[in-house]
């Protein structure tokens, strides 16, 4: 049976297993994860903590699990956390770690690359009073909506906190495509922080699941965190096994991912009306005139074709469900709306 060509540039979430990782879950070993008893579950781990170059690894059932998790293996209630404005920790995670954890965000403007400035940084620390949440942790997140981290940032990043006695946590959901941009081992961006998570579920396309990495120490706290929140699971192996065929077989492909969105973007702003900022991974954000907005929409609707965002500040994701046929069919459709507004 032929299936409808799925246009869904909404997110890098939305890819569905492939044959081969549905069928490594389905002879995956496993156990009961509370008895450590799953085989797949500890190679996953083990295979994360090399990866990262860290001594410890631990699955979580979701990225904002893992970055809770995290909040509170570095901080105590009554304690203070700096965070980006923009960040998914602060913004989308519905204010768990002050909801949860009773640790305060501290907000930090993010800068138009992503970045917190580092003298916003040291503003927002608080002298040591009888006044003041003492803080504990920066988080940044790399890729921030679609954009990378310089390395030599988060080397300044490493240093600040290294003086004012800080942990760093890297919200790294899509670590993966930082470092497909920037040439290097995730390992490298890896030793900016102190813990780091990463998503399974995202462009590396397993269903489910997150990781967090750090020392022994860390992810031994963060093990009990993640047991007290409803995260421990049983015959885990299932999820860890595509999690393992993810990051052994849809790494690599990322480049290609980023490759169409640079691609797209170039379609897409040969369209009037549209303003895109061009893509430095798999994301990309695109401002659309008043003049088109609605014309635009009922391109959308028309075609199928499914963004993310609003009729004013479009999103569009690239990943595996998007192949070059996907690409070139949805070039071809812009082109045709590039047609139409030429002639209005
Ligand atoms: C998706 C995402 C998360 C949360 O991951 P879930 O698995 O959806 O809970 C956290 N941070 C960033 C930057 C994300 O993009």
């Amino acid at each position: 049976m032929k299936q409808k060509l799925e246009l869904d540039f909404r997110s890098d979430t939305v890819t569905k297993p492939c044959l081969r990782m549905r069928d490594a879950m389905a002879k995956a070993e496993v156990g009961d994860d509370y008895y450590h008893d799953d085989p797949t579950v500890q190679e996953l781990e083990c295979f994360a903590a090399d990866l990262f170059g860290k001594e410890a690894a631990l699955l979580t059932p979701s990225g904002t699990q893992s970055n809770l998790i995290a909040v509170m293996s570095h901080c105590q209630r009554g304690e203070a956390y700096i965070v980006g404005h923009l960040s998914h920790s602060y913004l989308r995670e519905l204010g768990g770690a002050a909801m949860i954890a009773g640790v305060q965000p501290q907000v930090v403007q993010n800068q138009g690359d992503g970045t917190l400035k580092l003298e916003d940084i040291k503003a927002s620390l608080f002298p040591a009073s009888i006044l003041f949440a003492p803080v504990r942790l920066i988080a940044v997140e790399n890729t921030i909506d679609g954009k990378v981290l310089p390395l030599d940032y988060l080397r300044s990043v490493l240093q600040l906190a290294a003086e004012h006695d800080l942990r760093i946590h890297m919200d790294g959901a899509r670590i993966f495509n930082a470092a497909a941009t920037l040439g290097c081992l995730v390992s490298k961006i890896a030793s900016y922080c102190d813990t780091l998570s990463f998503c399974l579920s995202k462009g590396l396309g397993a269903p489910i699941g997150s990781v967090l990495v750090g020392s022994a120490e860390v992810i031994e706290k963060a093990r009990r965190h993640r047991q007290m929140l409803g995260g421990g699971m049983r015959q885990a192996g299932i999820i860890a096994a595509a999690g393992l065929y993810a990051m052994q077989n849809n790494v690599s492909r990322l480049k290609s991912d980023h490759a169409r969105a640079a691609e797209l973007a170039a379609a897409l702003s040969r369209v009037p009306g549209l303003t895109v900022e061009a893509p430095q991974t798999n994301m990309l954000f695109c401002d659309v005139d008043a003049s088109v907005q609605s014309k635009f929409s009922g391109f959308l609707k028309e075609t199928g074709i499914r963004i993310s965002g609003n009729s004013k500040r479009q999103r569009w994701v690239t990943h595996l469900g998007i192949d070059d046929t996907a690409l070139a069919s949805t070039v071809k459709l812009l082109a045709q709306m590039q047609d139409v507004c030429d002639a209005s």
